[in-house]
């Protein structure tokens, strides 16, 4: 391996490194690497990346750093286009900084402002908001910025397409001229540059370009899975796969060690890689896996780089990567010398909208299958519990167990007595069926028919947005048939539409902030009127 940055090389704190250990954080990602040593030295920064490239720890890590923990005022501002990004970026920031005292506070619309407003008092230091709430917050003077020394515009070109450039303008005016401004932005639209031009200060360029993909040619499928089934979904999985070789992706040094633990105690030969292990460990894992007295490697990407093991014959996405690099690296594990792989990402609902980027990205197609029901499982069991009969019948060797199924004969019935020994030896569980543990999001009281469930979506008419429009959007963002969508409502400036409540997640997750006619769309749950 070559040498790469570490974590340890940007000279951070123990509390903040400890934190980033924790996190399961390997090394650093490219932008990480470029932009945190200038932000450390009080740069302002402007950053071009796609989504998915770090860019949370990238300014949290120095804002947490920087900031003077015994000033009880706001130190630190940042901008999010929406209220889900900004719980993101609030959550993210308090794992970072979670061995610090620093008090953070996401600041959205559609929360009470009173409680915001409470919060505020008690002397918060980070704030992460929307730009219309914040600003008013602003005119009532329940936020002050006069102590800021660090402003943050997330995801700017999404914000400039929500209409919220001249807020975010405003916002601006009211912090200190000597604060350290921080601009991420996937692209660089001409008023994203102006923005930069005026407002921030000999600003440094970072920019994480994008190689080209050539994603191999093989099976690519994915099964939709909640958080808290993943597990238990992974293990059908591979019960009916008939898999060799396997490796299964973690995002995470956690992720890797609580899988092995889960896979283990389920009797599955797992072991795990990643950066923490010594290179004998490492060695040893490997020589395992390359001689198959252990079938599943469970892996880090960083763990896993260069990784050449002949006839591993299924890939696992265990967590949906985070940019298309990884997807196509990863699964490149597979299907090597010609042989063929199978590729499987396990998604939840709130990752549909990366893998249909990774698809996009990296021009390729993942087929969603449907999870094997138990009956397959069982199925799968019978065959394979026949075939090693059929085996040992071969082998022969049986003279003691003849003798004990002579014994018997003649009272019982031969196929009885064969079964009951088959039950004896195998005590096959056939578990619990994995219960459907309702969304993730609540969806109660939509104001839908029975069913459905309705959203609210920011276009309408104003948007030339048509029916069929909604319909098309919906069915090739989401990967589900059109006729499903229900009732459509379009008004100037919004629209409510009806999906089935069991299709809702996926296609919320999916279409939000997704791109049509030109717009992008925010979508919500829709409350319904008193
Ligand atoms: P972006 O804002 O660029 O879309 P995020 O900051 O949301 O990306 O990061 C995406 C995911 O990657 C998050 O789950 C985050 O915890 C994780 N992540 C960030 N940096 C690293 C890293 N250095 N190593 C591993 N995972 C990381
Ligand atoms: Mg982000």
């Amino acid at each position: 391996m070559n040498s790469v940055t570490s974590f340890d090389d940007f000279n951070l704190s123990k509390k903040i490194l400890h934190a980033i250990k924790e996190m399961g954080f390997e090394e650093p990602t490219p932008i990480q690497v470029q932009a945190i040593p200038m932000l450390m030295e009080g740069h302002d920064v402007i950053g071009q990346a796609q989504t998915g490239t770090g860019k949370t720890a990238t300014f949290g890590i120095p804002i947490l750093e920087r900031l003077n923990p015994r000033l009880r005022a706001v130190q630190a501002l940042i901008l999010t286009p929406t209220r889900e990004l900004a719980i993101q970026v609030a959550e993210e920031i308090s794992k970072i900084g979670r061995f610090k005292d620093v008090k953070t506070l996401p600041i959205y619309g559609g929360q009470s402002i009173d409680r915001q407003i409470r919060s505020l008092k008690f002397g918060v230091q980070v704030v992460i908001g929307t730009p219309g709430r914040i600003l008013d917050h602003l005119r009532r003077k329940t936020l002050k910025l006069d102590k800021l020394s660090m402003m943050v515009l997330d995801e700017a070109d999404e914000m400039l397409d929500m209409g919220f450039i001249d807020d975010i303008e405003l916002i601006l005016q009211e912090t200190p001229p000597e604060r350290q401004t921080l601009l991420f932005s996937a692209t660089m639209p001409m008023q994203i540059q102006r923005l930069a031009k005026k407002y921030l200060n000999n600003p440094q360029s970072v920019t994480v370009s994008k190689d080209e993909l050539t994603v191999p040619l093989i099976e690519q499928v994915f099964y939709e899975v909640r958080e808290r089934q993943k597990l238990d979904a992974l293990c059908r999985i591979l019960d009916v796969a008939e898999a060799g070789l396997a490796i299964i992706f973690c995002r995470t040094k956690r992720g890797v060690d609580e899988l092995v633990a889960g896979l283990q105690a389920r009797g599955y030969q797992a072991e795990g890689l990643h950066g923490d292990l010594s290179q004998h460990q490492r060695n040893r894992v490997m020589k395992k896996f390359r001689d198959s007295s252990v079938e599943i490697l469970v892996a880090t990407d960083v763990a896993a780089r260069g990784l050449d093991v002949e006839n591993v014959t299924h890939v696992f996405n265990y967590d949906v990567p985070q940019d298309p690099e990884s997807y196509v690296h990863r699964i490149g594990r597979t299907g090597r010398a010609g042989k063929t792989g199978i590729a499987i990402t396990l998604v939840v609902p709130r990752e549909y909208r990366q893998l249909r980027l990774i698809e996009k990205a990296a021009q390729t197609r993942i087929k969603r299958k449907p999870l094997p029901s138990l009956a397959d499982v069982a199925e799968h069991q019978r065959e394979m519990v026949a075939e090693r009969v059929v085996n040992l019948i071969d082998e022969g060797k049986l003279g003691f167990y003849r003798t004990i199924v002579e014994n018997l004969i003649d009272d019982y019935d031969t196929v009885d007595i064969a079964a009951a020994a088959l039950k004896m030896a195998l005590d096959l569980q056939l578990d619990e069926d994995i219960s459907d543990e309702g969304p993730d999001v609540s969806f109660a009281d939509t104001g839908a028919e029975p069913g459905m469930v309705r959203f609210f979506m920011n276009v309408g008419r104003q948007d030339e947005i048509k029916p069929q429009d909604i319909v098309k959007f919906i069915a090739e963002e989401a990967g589900v048939p059109g006729n499903i969508v229900g009732l459509i409502k379009i008004y100037d400036r919004f629209t409510f539409v009806e999906v089935p409540e069991n299709t809702a997640e996926q296609v919320m997750y999916s279409i939000n902030r997704s791109v049509i006619k030109g717009r992008k769309v925010n979508v919500e749950p829709a409350r319904r009127r008193k």
